[in-house]
């Protein structure tokens, strides 16, 4: 079974389509990157996936659940945006806990959930600071710490590393890959960077204009471009 499907799905806002019939199948465990130039829908897809906006036509499926309807908190999801949109007044450890601290979970539920996940993201003698504290490595690292403690089917990404300088941006990927493989959670993960998507995913959506250009492997689309636009989009320098 598909982990994610989206079934001819639209969106306009207003009279405005953008969205224009989209279908995407993502298989369990698979790291999905949706790829295209800044305005082409990216963001409206994702944020449709996550509940934060309606879709205006067709079907988004969740392990086989159509989730068209369900908000956010009854999708099976955990979202790392891209101004990680951390808690100023809580420190990392209060940060990574908190979607459990509002389900009502039990303090030794919760360190059995945030101390792995510290470790993993090398966050473990960072717990008692603030984000004001933190670089922005170590903030994104936050970010995704919050979304692992709660232990989604589905991991969401939005230009998680554009606030980033470039150095730090190239370890990010090769860290977020490294908990891919770790935690083999399927990722969704949008980029208008196509060096980032050629490295990061096993499978890339290229859309442009509201559609879907081509789908496949990085090797695929650099072989084989299905038309002009994907050649020249995975062609040019970032
Ligand atoms: P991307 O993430 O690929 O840069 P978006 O999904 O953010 O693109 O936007 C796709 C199109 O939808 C753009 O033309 C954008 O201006 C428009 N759009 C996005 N959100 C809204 C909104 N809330 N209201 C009106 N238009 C929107
Ligand atoms: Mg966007």
């Amino acid at each position: 079974m598909a982990s994610v499907e989206f079934a001819n799905v639209r969106k306009s806002f207003g009279t405005h389509p953008v969205i224009k019939g989209v279908d995407i199948e993502i298989a369990d465990g698979e790291f999905v990157i949706l790829v295209g130039p800044s305005g082409c829908g990216k963001s409206t897809l994702l944020r449709m996936l996550a509940g934060l906006e309606n879709i205006s036509a067709g079907e988004i499926r969740i392990g086989g659940q159509v989730v068209n309807g369900l908000a956010p908190k009854e999708r099976d999801i955990a979202m790392v945006f891209q101004n990680y949109a951390l808690y100023p007044h809580m420190t990392v450890a209060d940060n990574m806990a908190f979607s459990l601290t509002l389900k009502g979970a039990a303090k030794a539920e919760i360190d059995k959930r945030v101390k792995p996940a510290a470790e993993i993201l090398g966050l473990t003698h960072l717990l008692d600071r603030f984000p004001r504290q933190l670089s922005g490595g170590q903030r994104q690292r936050v970010a995704m710490g919050r979304a692992i403690v709660r232990d989604p089917q589905v991991f969401l990404f939005d230009e998680p590393l554009s606030n980033l300088d470039a150095k730090l941006r190239v370890a990010m990927r090769a860290e977020i890959k490294e908990l891919h493989q770790r935690l083999k959670t399927t990722t969704v993960y949008v980029t208008h960077d196509q060096i980032e998507a050629m490295t990061m995913a096993d499978k890339i959506v290229v859309m442009h204009d509201g559609i879907v250009e081509q789908i496949g492997a990085p090797l695929e689309l650099y072989d084989q471009p299905a038309n002009l636009f994907v050649a020249s989009f995975i062609g040019s320098p970032a």
